[in-house]
């Protein structure tokens, strides 16, 4: 969408092929679906704040079809938003499955397109791990589709997928057990965010089980896990792991080299090994965002059409995890940091959000800074706590920036926020 949009304001003539829905995974089956279902599981929570402020409800009611009829009717109105954006840059849209014939030509529905550009944006697939009875269990796609919410659920992976959909079911009601093979949650992120989650979300009722892999499903559903334990549940939902969609491709026809994954392999430039063919976002596996695919997309359209070679910058990406409670961070996790810098400092500070204070909740939010010590540059940046995505953002440009942890300090805060701990965090925990 974004590399077509952009070339064509730049004089690229641009045709599109799109075997599913537009807007890809992030509109039909990603961000946008999960986000409206996050803020709907919230809402248990709210409810029972509500109370404490002096509200008195009725006993809440949750109704699953409501909710999926009109998260399917805002998707469909995107997917027209984004149709229609297309068409409006002048872009031809060609419906159908593409396939690559050679290096300048791609083939839709029997027809041949030539052009001197290609670029492969399509994407990844969820992957189910092969053991028996695989086929009982579902994945993120089918999950934004249920007929009816289950009354037990298993989610098996420790990303962010498997955590927001596991406080997405145990929001809603369902009874959820979320089964991870290691031995901390969120691998890649810094670990006190990877254990404190586990905590918060065990608080909340989600059954966590660290270092436990499903062996097999039967029937009903039995979930039989490698230790020989067993439990039954209603649904499994596997978030362990994407693939890039480049099986059938046609990708070798044309000689653009492939991972061991799957994955197109680019420069900086997202260029493949072919001259003609570039790839783009999920599809690369470098940093599988939607900002990060769409920022990769705008850099094409300016190497390839405004004459200014952009190489694709993944340093200091923010990114936020939708669990219940949010999670966000940018730059380096503590041992990145100690890896990279040697020495570091890190400051900590951990409290009870105001607006729980009044009915006694457990929640605890969390954040964290890392400080490169030598050039007391905020390296760093972790937050554990309502509105972390929206608080980390803004975090996020300091960090990108440079700012030293004294450019932190001499911000003044907004009171009362939890966002102004970022800056009056004092006391070097390490
Ligand atoms: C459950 C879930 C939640 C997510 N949440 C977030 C989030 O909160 N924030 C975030 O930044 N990212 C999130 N992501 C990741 C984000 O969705 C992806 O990084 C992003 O969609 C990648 O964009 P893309 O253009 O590379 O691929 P996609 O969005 O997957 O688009 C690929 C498109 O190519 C089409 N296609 C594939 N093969 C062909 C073919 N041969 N011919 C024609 N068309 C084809 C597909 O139909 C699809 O429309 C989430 C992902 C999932 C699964």
């Amino acid at each position: 969408m974004r590399a077509s949009r952009v070339a064509a304001s730049y004089g690229a003539r641009v045709a599109v092929a799109e075997s599913g829905r537009f807007g890809g995974t992030c509109v039909n089956v990603g961000c946008i679906p999960k986000k409206l279902f996050a803020y709907a599981a919230h809402y248990r929570e709210d409810f029972a704040v509500a109370k404490s402020f002096g509200w008195t409800l009725g006993e809440p009611k949750f109704d699953w079809r409501t909710l999926v009829v009109n998260k399917d009717r805002e998707i469909a109105r995107l997917n027209g938003v984004y149709e229609g954006a297309l068409t409006q840059a002048g872009a031809k849209i060609l419906r159908g499955r593409a396939r690559l014939v050679d290096a300048h030509t791609v083939e839709v529905n029997g027809a041949r397109h030539s052009a001197r550009h290609i670029l492969v944006a399509t994407g990844a697939w969820p992957q189910v791990p092969q053991i028996p009875g695989r086929e009982l269990a579902i994945t993120s796609n089918e999950a934004f589709f249920l007929e009816q919410l289950p009354r037990r659920a298993l989610v098996v992976g420790g990303g962010y997928i498997a955590l927001e959909f596991a406080s997405i079911f145990n929001g809603l009601g369902v009874e959820t057990t979320l089964a991870y093979r290691g031995p901390r949650l969120l691998r890649g992120f810094d670990a006190d965010l990877g254990e404190r989650i586990a905590e918060e979300m065990k608080k909340k009722g989600v059954d966590i089980r660290l270092q436990c892999n499903p062996a097999k499903l039967e029937r009903g559903i039995k979930v039989v896990y490698e230790d020989g334990s067993a439990q039954q549940v209603d649904l499994v939902m596997c978030a362990t792991g994407r693939k890039p969609n480049t099986a059938a491709l046609g990708l070798e026809n044309a000689g653009a080299q492939l991972a061991a994954d799957g994955a197109v392999v680019v420069d900086e430039y997202s260029k493949s090994s072919v001259n003609s063919i570039h790839a783009i976002g999920d599809v690369t596996n470098r940093l599988n965002l939607t900002p990060v695919a769409t920022a990769e997309g705008m850099a094409l359209a300016k190497t390839l059409f405004r004459g200014e070679p952009t190489p694709v910058d993944h340093v200091n990406v923010p990114t936020a995890v939708f669990s219940d409670p949010n999670l966000a961070a940018v730059g380096l996790s503590e041992a990145a940091a100690r890896k990279r810098h040697g020495q570091i400092d890190v400051y900590r500070t951990a409290f009870r959000a105001l607006k729980l204070t009044l009915g006694g909740h457990e929640e605890r939010t969390f954040m964290k800074l890392v400080v490169d010590a030598a050039s007391q540059r905020v390296v760093g940046a972790h937050m554990i706590g309502p509105d972390a995505g929206e608080i980390i953002q803004g975090v996020a440009i300091a960090v990108k920036l440079g700012a030293t942890k004294a450019q932190f300090d001499a911000t003044v805060g907004i009171h009362p926020t939890a966002a102004e701990e970022f800056v009056t965090m004092r006391e070097r925990a390490s």
